[in-house]
């Protein structure tokens, strides 16, 4: 069985979708928002500018997907969002509540509200650990409940991330991956968050395991309604699993809008060729779609090209790409996108034909 066949359709998510306003703390709100985020590193060699000006809201009950080429700088955002990784600018805000510079005490008792779960579950759960006290232990730390409450808790979630009550007294290395990243999900969700981060949460498993995996993170955002910020280079998963979703490239983002807008009429050149390298299920509109092939590798984000940072790759650049840096503009529907070329109404440039021409 292919991913293509054991994944949904794209789930109707519009009971779920909030406004995700910038305003408001507490209940009005968004889980998640990112001002401005940037995140540098100083090296022997210079400024890695690892992510570079990302604003981006994750509404309470949405699920926003991060997507773009490994290097692209997704994964540092989701680790400067839950303050794994410290920002060098701009603000993060959980709940409306700004924790850019807290301290890790003052952010201990928060971190009940915020969640990530690792790609690589292996190195994330305590081998020393059985499975029940992984997932019950945040309860207890937090002080949520007793010992008793907190195991009967644990076995409550383990049904229901499909796990069997005797996992309770096995050790991680006893479970396969597909089994250990629904302890990770487990453990995360058992403090009720209001946002999950999901850092390609099944690109490590088998692609046997993967689409169940990614059906009970559904079902369980879906039940819990927490935000989620989805990060991934699946883009079937993402279409399966987001109501609106980012591109990233070289530390920025490029384009954003509603799942659907965004695979239907990608607006953004490397948007265009994001999509038209992934597989279609249907294999007669595989046969007559056009995959534009980009030239290069992704530049060094120790020394981004000037003007717009996909420039060097893009089959549509002209002089003014090469100097002047495109403004991540608002059009028409809420999509966000950094282009010169494309027009207020969304209206963009074909890449594929640009990239066939002589
Ligand atoms: Fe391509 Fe220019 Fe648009 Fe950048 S601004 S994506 S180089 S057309």
């Amino acid at each position: 069985m292919t991913p293509a066949d054991s994944i949904p359709a794209p789930r109707d998510t519009t009971d779920l979708r909030r406004s995700a306003t910038d305003a408001g703390t507490g209940a009005s709100a968004p889980a998640l928002h990112l001002s401005e985020l940037t995140r540098h590193f100083r090296t022997d060699q210079g400024t890695v500018k690892a992510v570079d000006g990302v604003s981006l809201t994750v509404g309470r009950g949405e699920v926003v997907g991060l997507v773009g080429e490994s290097g692209s700088g997704k994964s540092t955002v989701g680790r400067c969002a839950v303050r794994l990784d410290e920002p060098t600018g701009g603000t993060v805000r959980i709940n409306g509540r700004d924790v850019t510079h807290l301290s890790r005490r003052a952010l201990r008792p928060l971190r009940k509200d915020f969640h990530l779960v690792f790609q690589d579950s292996s190195s994330s759960l305590d081998p020393r650990m059985t499975v029940g006290r992984i997932i019950a232990e945040p309860l207890r730390l937090h002080g949520l409940a007793s010992k008793t409450a907190a195991r009967t808790r644990a076995a409550e979630l383990l049904g229901q991330v499909g796990l069997r009550p005797e996992h309770a007294d096995r050790y991680p290395h006893e479970l396969s991956g597909g089994q250990r990243q629904r302890v990770s999900i487990a453990r995360a969700l058992s403090v009720d968050p209001d946002l999950l981060i999901a850092d390609e949460p099944t690109s490590a498993l088998d692609v046997s395991v993967q689409a169940a995996v990614l059906n009970l993170l559904a079902d369980l955002q879906r039940d819990r309604g927490f935000g989620c910020l989805f990060i991934t280079h699946d883009l079937e998963a993402v279409e399966y699993l987001a109501d609106r979703i980012a591109v990233m490239y070289l530390g920025q983002i490029v384009e954003e809008a509603p799942a659907p807008e965004l695979f239907a009429r990608p607006a953004h050149p490397y948007t265009q060729a994001l999509l038209s390298a992934a597989p279609v299920p249907d294999p007669a509109v595989q046969r007559t779609r056009e995959r534009i092939v980009l030239s290069g590798e992704l530049p060094s984000p120790l020394a981004p090209p000037p003007g717009c940072r996909f420039h060097t790759r893009c089959p549509l650049a002209d002089a003014r790409c090469r100097t002047e840096i495109p403004e991540l503009r608002t059009l028409s529907g809420g999509r966000r996108v950094a282009c010169h070329l494309v027009s207020t109404d969304g209206t963009a440039p074909d890449a594929a034909a640009a990239a066939a021409a002589p």
